[in-house]
């Protein structure tokens, strides 16, 4: 793609026919993007002005609170609250909206899995199975489960193209393992796993899977049912949507034997001194007065991707980080991490500087990177690094980004020597 030193990307696909896989020019959508080239999405995705517009009215108009009021304004509030769960619902293929329990993020997903359902179904010797390309959200809340109840952590390794390696999970699960916890897209090598496979291999020995669906489900189109898995989680902000809200999914069966995690409000069906009874799912993992306009956001964002279709915004970012690894490849110094079909996110090392050093010189040529762990410390480990630099997509994204990356980083060969 790139000839010699030359990186005005010539020969890079010109930008009509990348948008010809479905994709419109989204750009002046999202008032944050101007011309930035905004390559962090994998950290949090800017927002389109129709998310920004349902927010604000939300917090304006709209505003009221739910499940309490008995005027208009609260009850309106509240059916647009129920309306978005039924859209997550829809969005991810569940078989029912009371599968759904509004969180703050996947993080918070996580954690109460781990603390409700793992705190009643694991105990002492019983083993805990992760990957070694985790988010730190996806290890941490397992450590504290394991040390609580007296469990045992096990790492699938990952094969040499850094996919989790499903032929050794499958050699190494045994009854023991009761949870097999794994990211459905990377967050730093962008692989996708064969999360059907996954299951298949946890059900075999009677274990549940969880997905953490952050990096998937703003980049490939996401059925828990078909994937079989038992708990998936997400955080609207890395779907266009508001920070502080996400999902969880869980099979309606395991959701109604899970004791409460959080009490407060709104989680209960009848309080006394002496006996507290709780609320059905989900409502009891939803202690408190929930964020009302984040669920709004949220139901915007979804609305926003499904017009435009998953499938599109896959096929685009796939062929944008396909143009950013083979004009990386080119130029030789720069270290490609992940297999060759990662979804949407691109982690490199440029020999001999130090990615934090390789993010600050992008910024000064408008060009935003992630650059550290990546909240994956294990991985890093793995991978024999101390931090990589990640560029990662989204649909606003185009071809100049990429040349505009690709520029930025000659600029760094040129100051490093
Ligand atoms: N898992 C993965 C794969 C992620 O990329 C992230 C966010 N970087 C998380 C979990 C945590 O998400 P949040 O901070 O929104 O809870």
């Amino acid at each position: 793609l790139v000839e010699g030193s030359d990186t005005s990307l010539r020969s890079v696909e010109p930008f009509d026919r990348l948008r010809a896989n479905g994709l419109k020019n989204y750009r002046p959508d999202f008032p944050g993007i101007g011309d930035w080239h905004y390559l962090d999405t994998a950290a949090t995705a800017q927002k389109p002005r129709q998310v920004i517009d349902a927010i604000a009215r939300a917090y304006g108009e709209d505003y009221a609170t739910v499940h309490r009021g008995v005027y208009a304004r609260s009850a309106n509030m509240t059916l647009a609250y129920e309306a978005a769960r039924r859209k997550v619902a829809a969005f991810l293929g569940a078989a029912s909206d009371s599968e759904i329990v509004f969180v703050r993020g996947a993080t918070e997903g996580i954690n109460l899995v781990a603390q409700s359902w793992g705190g009643a179904n694991l105990k002492s010797g019983d083993r805990i199975l992760l990957s070694c390309l985790e988010h730190h959200s996806n290890i941490v809340p397992w450590q504290l489960l394991a040390e609580r109840v007296g469990a045992q952590i096990d790492v699938v390794p990952l094969t040499a193209d850094g996919r989790i390696d499903l032929h050794a999970m499958s050699a190494m699960i045994s009854p023991s393992h009761k949870i097999v916890a794994l990211a459905h897209v990377s967050n730093v090598l962008g692989s996708v796993l064969d999360a059907r496979r996954a299951a298949d291999i946890a059900h075999s020995v009677g274990a549940k899977l969880l997905l953490d669906g952050c990096q998937a489900v703003p980049r490939i189109t996401v059925d828990v049912q078909a994937l079989d898995c038992d708990f998936y989680v997400m955080s609207a902000h890395k779907l266009y949507g508001p920070t502080g809200i996400g999902a969880l999914w869980a099979r309606q069966a395991i959701l109604d034997a899970m004791p409460p995690w959080q009490g407060g409000g709104a989680m209960i069906d009848k309080v006394t001194f002496e006996k507290t009874t709780y609320a059905p799912a989900p409502n009891r993992f939803e202690a408190g007065t929930p964020h009302i306009v984040g669920v709004v956001g949220l139901a915007a964002a979804i609305d926003y991707v499904q017009a435009i279709g998953l499938d599109a915004i896959h096929a685009h970012e796939t062929a944008l980080v396909a143009q950013a690894r083979a004009a990386l490849q080119g130029l030789n110094s720069v270290r490609l991490f992940g297999p060759e079909d990662s979804a949407g996110i691109l982690s490199f090392e440029v020999e001999g500087v130090h990615p934090h050093d390789v993010g600050t010189i992008l910024d000064e040529e408008g060009v935003a990177i992630r650059a550290g762990h990546h909240c994956a410390q294990p991985l890093m480990g793995h991978l024999g690094v101390e931090a990589t630099a990640r560029a990662s997509f989204g649909l606003y994204n185009d071809e100049s980004d990429v040349a505009a990356l690709v520029r930025g980083i000659e600029r760094v060969r040129k100051i490093f020597g």
